[in-house]
């Protein structure tokens, strides 16, 4: 944790209560020290009436801002059913696990839509909303907008997500829809339904989430010069398609699985060779009941979308195709020179399979059980290991899962995507998974946690740096708030030349099995200078050690190069592309060259293809104006209304919020280049008479100080108690607290 090093004597003003009370930014603790303090102690320093808590909506206005009083305020919140808290620039959004009435409805979307001023009012994610919606209308550069929902699994950022296209769904629609629901239909319409798709395919129940998503997704909400939305487009990330084949311990697949066995009618039973009492090895704890289990809606959705029922048959054999295949099993063969044999009823599944799939049954049986390798121009065929059959057996469901999920996103932004001609902006909502850290980790938290390390990096740029940077370049006399710098932490991660990217990389391109052993030497050899690498040297497993900015991750090396060669064998591709089964065939052939996808699937690494895809998203970020939600999980077990002080702390401190805060409340937001605030508020002295052009020259432009200069002290005199600190006097502008502009304003009113 980072702490503001002297302890200053700052005025506030409570643009709440109006009350004017003295702020004291003091040595800001761990978070963990200071929950450990007496919270007597804090309690003592709070400077409001506690049973008053609940009422701060903006947790720059707590005082003093710690970890421990920010902790409180949001607790007394959430007792009093308050989710939503500003921080700042920063929107904090608690998760009450429980549905609210009224607060997302249609009514609510209309007040925050219609007011003159929403900022006023309650602390919602339709201010966000209404915020970037205005900003757009304003045609402030930049113009475009982005909502970035961040928070871990669970939290609420996907909840939150849907929340924000509702609201555009319905307040930026040409319909009348402020006066019914019913009539969100036509582009409004098909926007939302491609949440449900999206869900059905890349969602999950997780320990942590009943509704987990398994993929990161940027959605562009497209709107027409009358900002009206006419279009959408959709971007996703890193689908976690090993799920398929393998589903962690007490987790499930996809949800779109269990709908299709539970929504079933007798004839798609047939149709999918499944009967009421297979099981399949590959939807384990099917008997669980969720929510999202609603194969209907998801059916329904498909409808709304042009997923004709020609279409939607051939994508439900093939899933059903891929749940035959998770039952296929091998036996070892006694002589290593014949393929395994299969398991008994393996002959049925692969049977079933083959013919759901539209492939030779032969072929496929061969396929998973064969290995053809390539000398010159002779092809030598060599029987796979009982684990290699596996492993084969996996990759072909995983590639047609992760190749079928392509296939809905892109229909899915050709059913919604405007023409470009038609529209002009676009306000992007990015729902990405949180920082992840398991017992085990691997590749997939390596990227979930670089993007994350991207996206922070991208914050603290865009608010921290440039409010703090601006000061310096003002002159002002300013303790600065550490904040965490995580550049080198990304140079470890992606920099050139080396990096932990750059050498899977290397050791990827190598035709070889991997050595863990030999690549943790390489890397510690490499990179061990970096500060935000460490191994534990007595470890028996080969690892690495991230100090991430939200706290350490130990990844495993085992099994990293595999996953980023993620390998498919070509048989496997040529198979696939055999098929009689019009949907496999298209999307087992290059869209754009017609050619077999064969090369594009094996030549790019994992990390490469994710790296690429998030540069790409960090341009668009960056050329876009940032609103930050930051969804905190209150309890880890999801129960409704339950508050655990240790895991709220730990998020916010994971999200950097309790700096946000720092600065936002010890800050200047409002700035007024020199010239207009003498223009403005010169009339409170007599000095307004004075020319005060806003371009002087350099003689000039030191009148203009000491003019300034005298208004501030006379201002600071009229004011009362001198509160000097509500104010900077720098280069080029004044910095006021927005209690100091209430002041100013008052003043102005009472002399005009
Ligand atoms: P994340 O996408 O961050 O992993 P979700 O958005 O899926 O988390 O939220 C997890 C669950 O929490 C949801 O399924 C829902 O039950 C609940 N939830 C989240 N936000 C809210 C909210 N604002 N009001 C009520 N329930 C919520
Ligand atoms: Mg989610």
């Amino acid at each position: 944790m980072n702490s503001v090093d002297d302890r200053r004597d700052r005025t506030a003003g409570s643009r709440n209560g109006g009350a004017t009370v003295k702020l004291f930014i003091q040595k800001v603790h761990s978070p963990q020290q200071s929950l450990n303090d007496s919270l007597e102690e804090e309690v003592q320093a709070f400077l409001i009436d506690e049973d008053q808590l609940h009422t701060y909506d903006d947790l720059t206005k707590v005082n003093p801002v710690t970890p421990t009083t920010v902790l409180k305020c949001l607790q007394a919140r959430y007792s009093a059913k308050v989710f939503y808290t500003h921080a700042g620039c920063t929107l904090v959004a608690l998760n009450p696990f429980q549905p609210i009435p009224h607060l997302y409805s249609l009514d609510v979307m209309k007040e925050y839509h219609c007011a003159a001023q929403p900022q006023e009012f309650k602390p919602h994610i339709f201010i966000v909303a209404e915020e970037a919606y205005r900003n757009i209308q304003g045609q402030l550069e930049p113009v475009n907008q982005s909502l970035v929902v961040s928070g871990e699994s669970g939290a609420g950022k996907t909840w939150t997500s849907r929340c924000l296209m509702k609201y555009y769904a319905t307040v930026a629609s040409s319909s009348s829809v402020l006066t019914s629901q019913d009539t969100v239909d036509r582009i409004e319409r098909r926007v939302l339904d491609s949440n449900p798709i999206m869900e059905a395919f890349g969602n999950s129940c997780t320990l942590r989430n009943n509704n987990s998503s398994r993929f990161g997704k940027y959605i562009q909400l497209q709107l027409d010069r009358c900002q009206l939305l006419v279009g959408a487009s959709v971007q996703t990330y890193l689908l976690e398609k090993t799920r398929v084949a393998c589903q962690p311990a007490n987790e499930r697949n996809f949800h779109i699985f269990y709908q299709m066995m539970k929504g079933a009618t007798d004839e798609q039973r047939k149709e999918w060779k499944m009967s009421h009492d297979q099981s399949f090895v590959w939807l384990p704890n099917s008997e669980k009941q969720v929510e999202e289990d609603c194969f209907n809606e998801t059916v329904e959705a498909m409808v709304h979308l042009g997923i004709n029922e020609e279409k939607q048959r051939e994508i439900f054999r093939i899933l059903a195709g891929i749940l035959q295949l998770g039952n296929v099993s091998f036996s070892s063969s006694s002589n290593e020179s014949q393929p395994c044999d299969l398991n008994e009823q393996s002959e049925d599944f692969s049977q079933r399979a083959a013919e759901l799939l539209c492939v030779s049954v032969e072929e496929l049986r061969t396929c998973l059980r064969v290995r053809t390798l390539k000398a010159g121009n002779q092809s030598v065929l060599k029987p796979c290991s009982q684990a290699e059959c596996s492993v084969r057996r996996d990759c072909l469901a995983k590639v047609i899962y992760a190749q079928l999920f392509e296939w809905v996103v892109t229909f899915i932004n050709n059913s919604i995507c405007a023409e470009k001609s038609t529209w002009c902006n676009f306000i992007g909502v990015l729902d990405v998974y949180g920082f992840e850290c398991f017992n085990i980790n691997n590749l997939e938290q390596l990227c979930i946690n670089y993007a994350n390390e991207k996206l922070q990096q991208h914050f603290v740029a865009h608010y921290l740096r440039a409010q703090q940077e601006e000061y310096v370049s003002e002159g002002l006399e300013w303790s600065f708030v550490k904040y965490q710098d995580n550049q080198s932490c990304l140079d470890l991660i992606e920099g050139a030349p080396v990096s932990i990217f750059s050498l899977l990389n290397e050791e990827s391109r190598l035709n070889r099995v991997s050595d863990a052993k030999m690549l943790r030497v390489r890397l510690e050899k490499e990179l061990g200078d970096n500060k935000n690498i460490s191994w534990d040297k007595f470890s028996k497993v080969p690892h690495f050690t991230v100090t991430h900015y939200a706290g350490k991750v130990k990844y495993q090396i085992e099994g990293m190069v595999e996953k980023n060669k993620d390998p498919v064998p070509p048989e496997l591709i040529s198979l696939l592309q055999t098929s009689d089964c019009p949907l496999l065939q298209q999307i087992f052939t290059d869209l754009e060259t017609g050619n077999p996808t064969t090369k594009a699937l094996s030549k790019v690494t994992v990390v490469s293809k994710f790296k690429n895809s998030l540069e790409s998203l960090m341009r668009i970020l960056h050329n876009t104006t940032p609103h930050y939600t930051r969804c905190i999980k209150p309890n880890p077990e999801s129960k409704p209304l339950t508050f655990k002080k240790e895991e709220v702390i730990a998020q916010l401190e994971a999200c950097g919020i309790v700096e946000t805060i720092h600065i936002s409340a010890a800050g200047f937001p409002i700035r007024v280049p020199l010239g207009s605030f003498l223009q403005r508020y010169g009339l409170i002295t007599k000095y307004r008479s004075r020319r005060h052009s806003v371009d002087l020259k350099a003689d000039s432009n030191n009148e203009l100080h000491r003019e300034v200069e005298k208004v501030l002290s006379v201002m600071l005199h009229l004011s009362c108690d001198g509160r000097t600190s509500m104010v900077h006097h720098g280069k080029t502008k004044v910095f006021l607290t927005q209690a100091m502009l209430d002041i100013l304003e008052g003043q102005r009113r009472k002399v005009r």
